[in-house]
């Protein structure tokens, strides 16, 4: 980033002298002759002071963002400041709050097609404070970065969208060729329950359907449009609860130890031949996360032993098939056993990816034409709400800022990824709803 925006400064300087000079002298000539009633550098100048205007609105409303202190599922003021922006450019927004969480469905434009932009305002605690360099919810800016909780995941990429819509309807776009939607949660880094999953349902019974859905998740790993993510796997968590005979551990004919079949499931379950993935989608695969035997005391033998284990898994497997199978490989070390499952998240794969008009096509003509480059196409990481979406049987793709720093103390975006990333949501809409 740093290397790539030295070089552009040192061209711009060497090109300087030759290039104003030559400007200058036109200009004068041309005015001398034509005395035009608005210079070319007055234009020039014009459009200059349109783009900072933009750019400065841009990072003020992400450090408007940052600073209301949403931690899940406290929305902080997060949502009707959204309102308040929304409202004027003409969409009808409908606040759904469901069991402490809010959620924010706003809508514009007629027409067939639908396009949605997805997002959450709640972040994760700030953690030790004493580790940031600048004050968490301060959303300071030095250097070109943007700090603050949130700055990455995903409070910029929610400005971005916000730029990038007012600049679209600023420059004359329309949505009379289709309904665009916003979808803003204050419930994604927590159960997600009463989030966008809420949010979906309630557009199924209002019969909206989503053509193409974009999650503003940090997906990039060095610069905003490297990589997008084109399908997530699903999580499955599950504990296994073995009870035993507790007892001296000199006696074992009276004891049953219940860490010994415990230990032949551990090994059942690191034995599983799980599927490698193919090209798009990386391979499934299980941990065990927590083992537990109660309280300890070296003669005696414990009366039971939980184990925690978590399951990520490709679109080669499904959730039923996953129960079965850990099922049959506990079911032989006794019928004392408890099973449960917990958090269970459906993967999604936007098949329709590789056909030649998917949105995908649109998408990477958008970061093409803004970056010069072709982004990446991932199915990396954890969940994400774009699960939610895809239920909707649309095309699902996240885009967003750099991930380097999410979640961790000093979280930040760099100033330039932000004005690529608007530029990117910008094109993507003039392309989608202007044809
Ligand atoms: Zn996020």
């Amino acid at each position: 980033m740093n290397l790539a925006r030295t070089k552009v400064s040192s061209e711009t300087v060497s090109l300087q002298p030759d290039t104003s000079t030559d400007k200058s002298a036109d200009t004068s000539a041309s005015i001398a002759t034509k005395k035009p009633a608005v210079s070319n550098l007055d234009i020039e100048q014009t459009t200059a002071e349109k783009i900072d205007e933009a750019n400065r609105q841009l990072i003020e409303s992400a450090q408007q963002l940052i600073q209301k202190p949403s931690i899940t599922p406290d929305d902080a003021g997060c949502t009707p400041w959204l309102i308040q922006q929304l409202e004027p450019l003409g969409f009808h927004c409908q606040q759904l709050d469901v069991n402490g969480v809010t959620n924010l469905i706003a809508s514009i434009g007629t027409g067939n097609k639908t396009m949605a932009f997805l997002g959450h305002t709640d972040v994760v605690p700030a953690g030790d404070l004493k580790h940031w360099q600048h004050p968490p919810f301060a959303a300071t800016v030095e250097d070109n970065f943007l700090y603050g909780r949130g700055a990455a995941d995903m409070k910029t990429a929610i400005a971005c969208m916000l730029n990038a819509t007012k600049q679209f309807i600023t420059n004359g776009g329309q949505f009379n060729r289709g309904k665009f939607y916003w979808l803003i949660t204050s419930d994604e880094e927590g159960e997600a329950e009463y989030g966008t999953k809420a949010m979906i349902e309630h557009l199924k019974q209002k019969g909206v359907s989503l053509d193409v859905s974009l999650v503003g998740e940090p997906t990039a790993r060095v610069t905003a449009g490297d990589t997008i993510k084109i399908g997530r796997r699903g999580a499955l968590s599950g504990c296994i609860k073995l009870a035993g005979k507790p007892g001296h551990v000199a006696y074992p004919d009276q004891i049953r130890n219940p860490i010994n079949p415990m230990a032949k499931i551990i090994q059942a379950l690191n034995n599983i031949e799980w599927d490698s993935g193919s090209a798009d989608f990386p391979g499934s695969s299980l941990q065990i996360t927590h083992i537990n035997s109660g309280e300890f005391s070296d003669n005696v033998s414990p009366s039971y032993c939980e184990i925690n284990f978590n399951i990520r898994y490709s679109h080669r497997w499904n959730e039923q098939q996953l129960k079965q199978k850990i099922t049959a490989l506990v079911q032989p070390e006794g019928s004392e056993f408890e099973l449960q499952w917990q958090r269970p998240c459906p993967p999604y794969w936007n098949k329709q990816s590789v056909n030649p008009g998917s949105a995908l096509t649109l998408l990477e003509q958008a970061i093409f034409q803004t970056t010069g480059r072709y982004p990446s196409l991932s199915t990396s990481g954890g969940t994400s709400d774009g699960r939610f979406a895809a239920s909707l049987g649309g095309e699902v793709y996240e885009i967003g800022a750099c991930n380097a720093t999410i979640h961790q103390v000093n979280e930040k975006v760099s100033v330039d990824d932000l004005i690529t990333l608007r530029n990117i949501y910008q094109t993507i809409l003039m392309q989608y709803f202007n044809c």
